[in-house]
């Protein structure tokens, strides 16, 4: 058995080696929690330089120490976007460097100030919006590179026709021969475009393709008869007598055709071969003038007076007279005869000459009260009814030859 003070000091011992224990437990708590810090103060950070990423593996908080540590610079005019970095934990520091671009477009040089990585991003910062069809000399994707120059050919639509087909075709530049390259087309040594092949491509242009076939071509062609006219003085004035009909003759014509698009444009002759000569006709014109009688004024009129006449036709039929065949001075008329060059009035005295547009006729007839009018003649036609239809009625000149038989 214990006495009172025996126990009170177990409880002291025991209390010493409980506090002992604690402390013991404390360090090495303490040294654990120190080593564990230690560890955590190293993290990484992704560095993204114009586009190029790297991880920097660092135990610095400030985002500049941080750039210093991976030896990278930076200049004046270049941003930094910390906006995803938390300082001990890591995220992302990113570096837009400064660059100077030049584009052209449409022909014009503009150059600008860029912080974009790309060229895609570079130019919607300078708000230049590429289609998918424009053409560019360097890929989208490419990085910026300072001083560079970006060349852009807009995309334009162009209409080609050609062998009956229109279609169109999407052009970035070039001339007409380059869109007869690629849609295929091509020129015979004739065929030619509209607008010519030498010409630059703009937008909206129509272009037309026109194909040329030259073909030679050969006729038969008539060659007409000429007439030739004699004189005679044994035929009476204005009379006129043939003395051989003319034949047409025959040719072989060939030409030289030119098409386009199969649509004839222009005949030039080649050549012309003669199968058959034209035989003239003869002709005989007479210029004997009537013989004269000596009177040179009867009834108000006078040889050589001059008078506008009015002329009508009529033949040897019973609807233009009575058809018997006898006219008013006793000279008999028919249809059919040849070239009696008689005429019908009823101004002047019967087997007068007068002279109708040159041609001289001798009155021999009659009529009705419409040929009493000075200058009106009734001119018989021995062809016929018909042909008296077809002469019709006129004005002419008419002169006095002769006054009487
Ligand atoms: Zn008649």
């Amino acid at each position: 058995m214990y006495n009172q003070s025996q126990v009170e000091g177990i409880r002291k011992i025991c209390r010493v080696a409980l506090t002992t224990v604690i402390a013991v437990i404390l360090t090495v708590a303490v040294f654990a929690t120190t080593a564990f810090a230690s560890l955590l103060s190293e993290y990484n950070v992704t560095v993204v330089d114009n586009g190029v990423s790297t991880v920097v593996t660092t135990n610095e908080t400030a985002p500049i120490e941080i750039l210093n540590q991976a030896n990278i610079t930076l200049n004046d005019d270049d941003k930094l976007d910390i906006s995803g970095f938390e300082a001990g934990n890591g995220g992302t520091i990113v570096i837009s460097r400064q660059s100077t671009i030049n584009v052209e477009y449409g022909g014009v040089i503009q150059t600008y100030s860029v912080w974009a990585p790309t060229v895609a991003s570079a130019l919607t910062e300078v708000g230049i919006a590429v289609r998918p069809d424009d053409k560019l000399n360097f890929a989208l994707t490419d990085s910026v590179a300072d001083g560079m120059v970006i060349s852009i050919k807009a995309a334009f639509n162009v209409i080609l026709n050609a062998d009956g087909a229109s279609a169109e075709f999407k052009m970035n530049e070039g001339t007409v021969a380059d869109l007869l390259a690629l849609a295929q087309v091509t020129l015979d040594a004739d065929d030619y475009t509209e607008p010519a092949i030498e010409t630059a491509l703009v937008p909206g242009m129509t272009v037309n393709v026109n194909r040329v076939e030259i073909k030679e071509e050969t006729k038969s062609e008539k060659i007409p008869y000429e007439t030739v006219v004699t004189s005679s003085s044994k035929l009476e004035k204005g009379k006129t007598e043939v003395i051989s009909d003319g034949v047409n003759g025959k040719q072989e014509v060939k030409y030289s055709v030119k098409y386009v698009n199969g649509k004839k444009v222009e005949t030039k002759e080649v050549s012309r071969t003669v199968v058959n000569a034209a035989v003239s006709k003869q002709v005989l014109v007479g210029t004997k003038q009537p013989k004269s009688n000596g009177v040179k004024s009867k009834n108000g009129y006078r040889v050589g007076q001059k008078i506008k006449g009015r002329y009508t036709h009529y033949c040897a039929c019973g609807k233009c007279g009575s058809g018997r065949g006898v006219t008013a001075s006793g000279k008999k008329v028919k249809n059919g005869m040849k070239d009696p060059h008689y005429i019908a009035c009823n101004w002047l005295p019967m087997g007068s000459v007068v002279s109708v547009n040159g041609v001289n006729y001798t009155v021999v007839d009659r009529g009705g009260s419409g040929l009493s009018s000075k200058g009106r003649i009734d001119i018989f036609t021995p062809e016929g009814h018909q042909a008296c239809f077809k002469y019709g009625t006129g004005s002419c000149d008419l002169e006095i030859v002769r006054l009487g038989w």
